[in-house]
């Protein structure tokens, strides 16, 4: 029997899933359920060398899962059921600081935490819930976003608003993308031989972008907050505002909290300032034909995130490195050169020949002098595949 693993990240209206084989660490297959709820619901698989596309004519979550499961096994990609699921966890408030094994207890608090995160958490829990029902003897593991960010200082992770609504509410800042800045930040120190003491600060850019601040493997600050809205200007959504512009948008526009949550989250970052895409490589070819928006978005983008990365670095006793990943961090020459470069006072400098070949056999992109730039792939899905692995 192959050790499988299936990590399971369940979204309001997408499932996406990988297989992993545990024996030879490598993934099998992957895939996406997607426009569930809609007539043209659809889930698409691929393994190496091929793929299957179908349509799904009821996209309640069990007959997805089940679909997933039953078109693998057709593909001789799973030769008995997964040893054990994983499941990606959004917010795990401050009840969790590692993975755990799902249990009726484990599922009480993350549906306590599902105020944080109305769109994740809801989402994640039909998943696991499903799965529960199909496969009653498949244990299940739940890998939060939000638990490496527990070891945050108060001071990092207070708002300076009244204090009972931290004891109350539990309103404060948690954080996000915690299982690729934990792996990421982790990868280059080995690779920098750095393990033993290091400061670290790793970019996670993709279509969600934040950034944190890792002190000898723990999160010592990040850019997101008490939702994934907040820091880095993102694909779609805005990052940091000042909390007045609710009020101010209220009265000049007549728009209420739902409206102006939703231009926040939906319509603005990349897209709100180009007004052309959320896209980065979209972006970039309009910039080089000369589109000012484009170069616009670009430019806050940069100045933004190398902002952020200098307040992330007072956290920080030493640097030693800064760490590019996530889709465009791993990929965008250009994003990397621009921040960088509005990083010069802290003695970054880039290699422009290294970066142009996106890193050494390391992933590094710096010049020798200063703080090293790397660029490492992140691998959040066999992350929270070993961690389910561990655990059983
Ligand atoms: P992710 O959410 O990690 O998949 O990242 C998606 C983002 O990565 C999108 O904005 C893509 O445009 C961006 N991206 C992927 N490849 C490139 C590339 N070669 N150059 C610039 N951006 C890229």
């Amino acid at each position: 029997m192959s050790q499988n693993i299936l990590v399971i990240n369940s979204g309001s209206s997408s499932v996406k899933f990988s297989l992993f084989n545990m024996q030879q660490q490598i993934e099998t297959a992957s895939g996406l359920a997607e426009r569930l709820g809609s007539d043209d619901a659809a889930l698409t698989v691929k393994w190496p060398g091929d793929q299957t596309c179908q349509t799904l004519t009821d996209s309640a979550y069990g007959t997805v899962l089940k679909r997933i499961i039953a078109v693998l096994t057709e593909q001789q990609l799973l030769d008995s059921l997964p040893l054990v699921i994983g499941h990606r966890v959004v917010h795990g408030g401050e009840f969790f600081s590692d993975p755990v094994v799902i249990t009726d207890g484990v599922l009480d608090r993350i549906r306590q935490c599902s105020p944080l995160a109305p769109l994740h958490n809801p989402a994640n829990l039909a998943g696991i819930e499903a799965l529960a029902a199909l496969y009653p003897d498949i244990p299940q593991v739940a890998v939060f976003d939000t638990a490496f960010h527990q070891s945050l200082p108060a001071k990092a992770f207070l708002y300076a608003v009244p204090y009972k609504l931290y004891e109350e509410q539990k309103v404060r800042r948690y954080g996000f993308h915690g299982v690729s800045h934990q792996y990421v930040a982790a990868e280059a120190a080995a690779r920098l031989g750095i393990s033993e003491q290091h400061g670290i600060i790793s970019a996670h850019l993709g279509n969600g972008c934040s950034a944190c601040a890792v002190a000898n493997g723990q999160s010592m600050d990040t850019t997101m907050g008490m939702t994934p809205l907040e820091g880095l200007v993102m694909g779609t959504r805005s990052g940091d505002v000042d909390p007045g512009l609710h009020q101010f948008l209220h009265q000049q526009k007549g728009w209420d909290v739902e409206t102006v949550t939703d231009m926040l989250n939906k319509e603005s970052g990349m897209l709100g300032l180009s007004g052309l895409s959320n896209d980065m490589r979209t972006l970039e070819a309009a910039a080089s034909e000369g589109a000012a928006r484009a170069q616009l978005a670009l430019e806050v983008f940069c100045f933004r995130l190398a902002r952020h990365i200098g307040g992330l670095a007072t956290s920080l006793s030493r640097l030693d490195a800064l760490v590019f990943t996530g889709g465009i961090g791993e990929n965008s020459r250009f994003i990397r050169a621009q921040v960088v470069a509005n990083l010069a006072i802290f003695g970054f400098a880039l290699d422009p020949v290294l970066n142009a070949q996106d890193g050494d056999a390391l992933g590094r992109i710096s010049a020798p002098a200063g703080p090293q730039v790397i660029v490492v792939k992140t691998k959040e899905e066999l992350m929270i595949a070993q961690a389910a692995l561990a655990l059983i």
